[in-house]
């Protein structure tokens, strides 16, 4: 047997969650490997939004995506996560979140803890019963503990009743390697 690796954990875990006809959010477009993996789970009847506040991430998102003739299965937002309540009514099936920086890119433009959160919160109101957020947190560069730290102490606090947390982690690793975290949501969350 082999264990999965975080990444490949990580798309199983959305895998499980997102099926055809449903909505999916990617979170952190990045490079866009994952809105791409999303477009394709949800099929010809459902929706992929991804978010990222760089332009060179959104370009190469939609490049990927039309590289692959799925562009019309997703829109790409030059925006934070955090406002995700402005575009996003329905829904969601499943998010992922890349944390950190974008390899390649500026290293400076990091996702931040209060963004993050305020992402997560809006997230988990709009996620369906048994649908997934998935976080992979990479906390190796300068900022990453504190991101780390502050997500830890949010989602360690959410009430079990409506939401499961789990983190999966190599513990024998060098240089930080990034580790999930996912949230299954069990029932509705009290609206603030
Ligand atoms: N560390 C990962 C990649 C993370 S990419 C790896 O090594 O594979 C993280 C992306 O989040 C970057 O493209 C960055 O521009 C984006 N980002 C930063 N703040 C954001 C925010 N508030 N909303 C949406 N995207 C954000």
């Amino acid at each position: 047997m082999k264990l999965q690796r975080v990444l490949q954990y990580a798309q199983s875990l959305l895998k499980d969650a997102v099926h055809e006809g449903d909505i999916a959010v990617d979170a952190t477009a990045g490079n866009g490997h994952d809105t791409l993996f999303l477009a394709q789970l949800v099929g010809d009847d459902g929706y992929v939004y991804a978010f990222d506040v760089q332009k060179e991430a959104v370009d190469s998102t939609l490049h990927r995506l039309l590289d692959n003739a799925l562009e019309h299965r997703a829109i790409v937002l030059k925006d934070g996560h955090e406002n995700i309540g402005k575009y996003v009514t329905k829904q969601v099936a499943g998010a992922i979140f890349n944390l950190g920086y974008l390899p390649g890119s500026n290293h400076e433009i990091i996702t931040k803890p209060n963004t993050t959160i305020a992402a997560l919160e809006s997230l988990l109101q709009l996620l369906k019963i048994g649908g997934v957020i998935v976080l992979v947190i990479y906390h190796g560069h300068e900022g990453g503990k504190e991101e780390r730290d502050a997500i830890i102490r949010y989602v360690s606090s959410l009430p079990q009743k409506y939401v499961h947390v789990l983190r999966y982690e190599f513990l024998n690793q060098h240089n930080d390697p990034p580790f999930v975290i996912a949230l299954e949501k069990v029932k509705d969350l009290p609206t603030k």
